[in-house]
């Protein structure tokens, strides 16, 4: 698709990218049989649990997230009801923010398939907003097999507005100069921060529409609905101006590699996938981190790019079980045979910091195994930076060139 025009002059570009559906999606994505038949994520509908997330097709039944899940299977008696899998939604949102951080890394994540983007800097090296949108809704796609819809805007609050107004699969564009008179029709609780229960009072106030909140009296507005109103009355104007935060702590360490020319040699191939996990847990050792989730990124000649990853019994910094859990996913995972890759990337991801509750590194090794190991590890850090047999290899380090 051609991306819409963006108005060029606005000092501010942000983008908010959220996931279609996701624990649905990822469902049927897991299991294509799914594909077009009303699924369910939740609790069971014999228990007492909610919907956490519902296909387009069983939201077509009225059911929607939050709703309770027996009420769920009133609406849709034929509905696929599943129970959740974090593990899994963790693994992709890792590999989704992978993919939003190498575009700029200022990106702040709401939650797990959703985040904001400041792409004002941006532009130069990747063009318009909406060109960045279009991108990054593509590489999803290929990278994970799953859709996002994103708003651009000028601001968090339109670009968020955005990415809902054409779910699933939308890219919806509200230029800077346009946004007040783009949003001025909306109902009232589209506006951020005006909950059920607000909405209900603004409808009996007189405020059906957002544009409405500006054509009230603000002093009268303000004595009816308290001081909040006036942040309200900025956002219906257009206007927000709170900066884009990215979380400082990383949420994945990774390494990839673009080959000079593309590797078809199985025991070549291996050798690198070590060499990346073996980078990926130094650089977690160095920064005092552990990670539960490895992730390997292979992309074929026809540029085609798959991800595949394994969540470790217990989180971990050690470059043995970063490996085997490389060589794992490199030999067994990616399902193409022996065909050639120009790529490969190894990416740990739902990251922690010791001490923050997670369970140390007992279970996959027994005592002296496991210190055997950080042994070796020790030994590797001391020669950190040495990263140079891959060079000798006739392979080339550095950022893949069709990953902008
Ligand atoms: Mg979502």
């Amino acid at each position: 698709m051609t991306p819409p025009p963006w108005d060029c002059g606005h000092p501010r570009a942000v983008l908010h990218v959220d996931m279609d559906a996701f624990y649905a999606s990822v469902e049927v994505l897991d299991d294509p049989s799914l594909r077009g038949r009303p699924v369910i994520v939740g609790g069971t509908p014999e228990g007492r649990g909610v919907v956490a997330a519902a296909s387009y097709e069983a939201r077509k039944f009225g059911v929607h997230s939050a709703m309770g899940a027996g009420r769920a299977r009133q609406l849709c008696p034929d509905g696929v009801f599943l129970r959740p899998r974090m593990d899994r939604y963790c693994e992709l949102s890792a590999a989704i923010m992978a993919i939003l951080r190498g575009y700029t890394p200022l990106v702040e994540p709401l939650s797990i398939d959703e985040a904001f983007l400041d792409v004002s800097g941006c532009r130069r090296l990747l063009g318009a907003p909406p060109v960045i949108a279009a991108d990054i809704k593509r590489r999803i796609k290929a990278e994970t097999g799953l859709t996002a819809s994103v708003g651009v805007a000028g601001n968090k609050f339109l670009a968020k507005l955005g990415s809902d107004l054409e779910k699933p699969d939308g890219l919806v564009v509200i230029e800077p100069s346009q946004g007040r008179a783009r949003i001025a029709e909306l109902p009232i609780e589209r506006l951020w921060g005006v909950g059920k229960v607000a909405s209900v009072q603004f409808r009996e106030g007189g405020v059906e529409r957002i544009g409405d909140l500006l054509c009230h009296d603000p002093i009268a507005l303000e004595a009816r609905f308290g001081p909040h109103v006036h942040h309200l009355r900025a956002l219906a104007a257009g206007l927000d101006d709170r900066p884009v935060v990215p979380t400082h702590e990383a949420k994945s360490v990774g390494n990839e590699i673009t080959f000079a020319e593309d590797i078809a040699d199985a025991a070549q191939l291996r050798a690198i996938g070590d060499e990346l996990a073996d980078k990926v847990a130094r650089r977690l050792r160095s920064d005092g981190l552990r990670a539960r989730t490895v992730v390997l990124k292979a992309r074929y000649p026809d540029f085609t790019t798959l991800t595949r990853s394994v969540t470790l019994p217990a989180a971990t910094d050690g470059g043995v079980e970063f490996r085997d859990a490389a060589r794992e996913l490199l030999e067994h995972r990616l399902g193409r045979g022996r065909r050639p890759l120009r790529l490969l990337g190894v990416t740990a991801a739902n990251l922690v910091q010791p001490g923050d509750g997670a369970p140390a590194q007992g279970s996959l090794f027994g005592e002296p195994a496991r210190e055997r190991n950080q042994a070796v590890d020790r030994v590797l850090d001391q020669v950190a930076g040495r990263f140079g047999p891959l060079l000798r290899r006739g392979a080339r380090a550095g950022r893949d060139p069709d990953a902008d």
